[in-house]
């Protein structure tokens, strides 16, 4: 039962918890992983399900009730379906979602969904072979249409397709990403580039903002506003002739800090308050010490006073601080 909601030093209710499950991938996007790779998190730091578990009831009793799993590639981590079957039963959880980047969906959808996930996201920046290998480094384009097709089959709703928007590279496919939409039961999420660490764009060369692109879409169909979900930082359209939606997420064009309810689990057990920011706190220490939960939840409790205000995405890129988004799962 939800004891007292966790509200953060800037008066924001946080009710929204990314969980990263590991940091391995078996992609290797530019805009996410670095070209020479990064150290991955040893297995004994890495928190096992029972100890993620033990983590979401205590997140639950403070409010959250929104938990996506990512990674990483969340599917390379062995079992999954018994993870979300835990969240899934915990019967204040009213959204639970997986990011993917679909290579392995196919073989996974039905099991996922028998678990109790009903939702889910899929990564899919192109239509285009060739530019799928340039942008991920691995020939996989036709499984994650393969999985995106199994997914609408075994039935998920909603199912997100995010899209990373980058000049001189998929910035042509609007128009197909909109027929896909069309088409399908399916939301097309048009996501701006953000700065790394490695820095894939470090002279914004390939940044597309979205008004941009939205401009682009409006040639291709009419967009009809939704109305907006509470805690989504997207902008949702419904499409007027087609089944599908297009949304757009705007986190470097239009900052939606002062609305953001989300804070990240690492795969470690450390607590990131902000996607782009360096304050973090290490649960995996006092879980493992055996702290009851009335001790976990007044930790977290603390270590969401620490959120700053604003992300950084602005300043400098080569903060150290700042991890992948391969580490933090986006
Ligand atoms: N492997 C899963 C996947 O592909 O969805 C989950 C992890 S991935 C880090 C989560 C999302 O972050 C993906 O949709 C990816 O496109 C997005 N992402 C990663 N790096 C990004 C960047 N620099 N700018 C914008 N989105 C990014």
């Amino acid at each position: 039962m939800v004891q007292d909601y966790l509200v953060d030093s800037f008066g924001r209710r946080i009710s929204y918890l990314r969980i990263s499950l590991t940091d391995r991938c078996n992609l290797r996007c530019c805009y996410c992983v670095p070209p020479g790779g990064f150290p991955l998190t040893c297995r004994t730091k890495i928190l096992t399900y029972e100890e993620i578990l033990r983590l979401a009831e205590c997140f639950v009793d403070l409010g959250i009730d929104k938990i996506r799993l990512t990674g990483g590639e969340p599917l390379v981590r062995q079992n999954l379906p018994y993870l979300v079957k835990g969240i899934s039963e915990f019967p204040e959880i009213k959204d639970l979602s997986l990011s993917t980047n679909g290579v392995f969906l196919a073989r996974e959808a039905q099991a996922l969904f028998q678990a109790g996930l009903k939702r889910i996201n899929i990564s899919l920046d192109t239509f285009d072979p060739a530019k799928f290998k340039w942008i991920t480094g691995l020939d996989k384009h036709e499984a994650v249409l393969t999985g995106i097709e199994k997914a609408i089959r075994v039935g998920f709703r909603p199912i997100k397709i995010n899209v990373v928007m980058m000049k001189g590279m998929n910035d042509d496919e609007i128009e197909s990403f909109v027929a896909f939409a069309m088409e399908r039961p399916v939301e097309i999420r048009f996501i701006e580039l953000m700065p790394t660490r490695n820095c894939f764009d470090p002279g914004k060369r390939y940044f597309v903002s979205n008004d941009w692109v939205k401009g682009e879409v409006l040639r291709w169909t009419d967009l009809a506003p939704e109305p907006s979900r509470t805690g989504d930082v997207a902008e949702v359209y419904g499409l007027p002739n087609g089944i599908g939606r297009i949304a757009f997420i705007s986190s470097i064009s239009h900052s939606f800090c002062s609305e953001c309810n989300r804070i990240r689990l690492r795969v470690d057990g450390t607590l990131k308050l902000c996607l782009h920011g360096e304050e973090t706190f290490d649960l995996r220490t006092p879980l493992r010490e055996g702290r009851s939960k009335a001790e976990l939840t007044r930790l977290i409790r603390e270590a969401v006073q620490l959120k700053p205000q604003g992300h950084r995405f602005t300043g400098s890129v080569a903060d150290e601080a700042v991890v992948y988004m391969c580490q933090v799962g986006g």
